[in-house]
């Protein structure tokens, strides 16, 4: 995937912009390029309309060059595609939380539950293992010899009782044990059969499951997309969890599974050891399938300079007395975007530091100045003394917005009340009174 997806950037050497024809080219190659890395054809088309929206749309950025441009708008929709953010296991309020494992035969999900408790035990939570995979003795044994090793109890009856009624003795004796997560193993089959199918709902009727997580081998190709419809339509999931991420894998998996299930990976596992588990971060994935880690963190920091620059014009423009309506719902607008942009917010003279419930009532003000800032003619948002001589203008601004000739009158006098704020601030002094506004 990240050599195919090279291809594209290469074609945008030399390119000034990102332009509708220039991305052809090099769009054609992500799309052949994920195709390759077994994503299926719908997701693929989905991505790649996404990526070319915005592509095209997408502002310059000085330094940055279009191939570069690319690859962070590529980035960022891989993330989106999966999930955007880090999907917790969710816990059972009352009671044990139960962890149902489905999945295909030998993606590792034996393996998981000793992973698993592990893993939850670094939490502080106790867990028991259910053996429930009844027809080979051996797995039997696999399970118990893993709980061992981890050092937590494992339910098993044998293979000659029901995995449900497995299931249901088991958690008895979990509620029992006032164990915190009870964790049951499945037996899965090369391929996707009925008689799996029926075995699990049974075992998920009788459990209540809080998760039912489905364990995809990172190297499933193809059949991922089919495979997570199939479980997640059958059965109902609640997440995945993808293994073998250590291996040589193309990663079409990971990309398949949020888009065709809405369901989130919450876990990756990366070995065969028990410490080889961890929570699933799209924008890591991400970065790995790209492999240009550093084309990504130079474009984010020329982004950042320019909201720097523009801040800074901004101060200029509040220097000389010039500050207007269009600088004021910049500057609003900036501090309602507040969460990531405390530094720009900083460089604003008089704005000092920005508390949270600030953000808060800048949020809910944008709103309503944006209206009455759209209701104004070009001439006035840049001239806002005519504003403040004509009783009439502010009338028709307040009818256009659906706002009071009060409200109208406020930002007015807000602008100006600001403007003089600057100043004295800046130490200029002259020129620096409020307009009383004429009626
Ligand atoms: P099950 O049939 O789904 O229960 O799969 P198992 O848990 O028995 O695992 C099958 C094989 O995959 C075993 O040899 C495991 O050691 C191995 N395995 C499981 N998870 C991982 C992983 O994340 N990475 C690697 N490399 N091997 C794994
Ligand atoms: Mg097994």
């Amino acid at each position: 995937l990240t050599s195919g997806l090279e291809a594209a950037w290469t074609k945008l050497k030399g390119e000034e912009v990102l332009t509708k024809e220039n991305i052809v080219e090099p769009m054609r190659d992500i799309r052949r390029a994920l195709l390759e890395a077994d994503v299926s054809l719908p997701v693929v088309r989905r991505f790649v309309q996404a990526v070319s929206d915005q592509a095209v749309g997408v502002g310059l950025i000085r330094g940055v060059k279009p191939d570069q441009q690319l690859v962070k708008i590529v980035n960022d929709e891989l993330v989106k595609l999966m999930g955007g953010e880090v999907s917790e296991l969710v816990f059972s309020k009352s009671g044990p939380t139960v962890i149902l494992l489905a999945g295909l035969q030998g993606v590792g999900k034996t393996t998981l539950c000793a992973k698993l408790a592990n893993y939850l035990k670094k939490q502080g939570k106790s867990s028991m293992l259910i053996a429930g995979d009844v027809y080979r003795p051996a797995a039997i044994d696999q399970l118990v010899n893993l709980g061992e090793q981890v050092g937590v109890p494992v339910y098993t009856a044998g293979t000659e009782v029901k995995p449900s009624e497995i299931a249901k003795q088991g958690l008895e004796e979990a509620k029992k044990k006032k164990i915190d997560v009870v964790i049951m193993d499945t037996a899965g089959r090369l391929q996707i059969d009925k008689g799996m199918m029926d075995e699990l709902k049974e075992v998920k009727k009788v459990l209540n499951p809080t998760e039912v997580l489905l364990v995809v081998d990172a190297m499933t190709g193809q059949e991922a997309a089919a495979l997570v419809t199939t479980f997640n339509v059958e059965i109902g999931i609640t997440g995945a969890i993808l293994t073998k991420l250590d291996g040589d894998s193309r990663g079409g998996a990971a990309l398949s599974v949020k888009e065709v299930s809405g369901k989130p990976i919450k876990l990756v596992g990366r070995g065969e050891r028990m410490e080889d588990l961890e929570p699933f971060y799209p924008d890591r994935m991400a970065g790995r399938i790209l492999g240009m880690g550093d084309v990504l963190s130079f474009v984010e920091k020329a982004q950042e300079v320019m909201r720097q620059e523009d801040a800074e014009e901004l101060q200029k423009k509040i220097m000389s007395a010039k500050f207007d309506f269009n600088d004021f719902l910049k500057q609003t607008r900036a501090v309602a975007r507040m969460g990531s942009m405390t530094r720009v917010i900083g460089m604003i003279p008089g704005m000092g530091k920005v508390t949270p419930a600030q953000v808060r009532e800048a949020e809910k003000n944008l709103k309503l100045m944006e209206a009455m800032i759209e209701a104004m003619t070009p001439e006035e948002r840049e001239k806002p003394e005519l504003l403040a001589e004509s009783p009439d203008r502010r009338r028709r601004i307040a009818k256009d917005s659906g706002k009071t000739e009060q409200q109208v009158s406020q930002l007015v006098a807000q602008l100006f009340q600001m403007r003089v704020r600057m100043k004295n601030l800046m130490g200029i002094m002259e020129g620096g009174s409020i307009p009383t506004l004429s009626n």
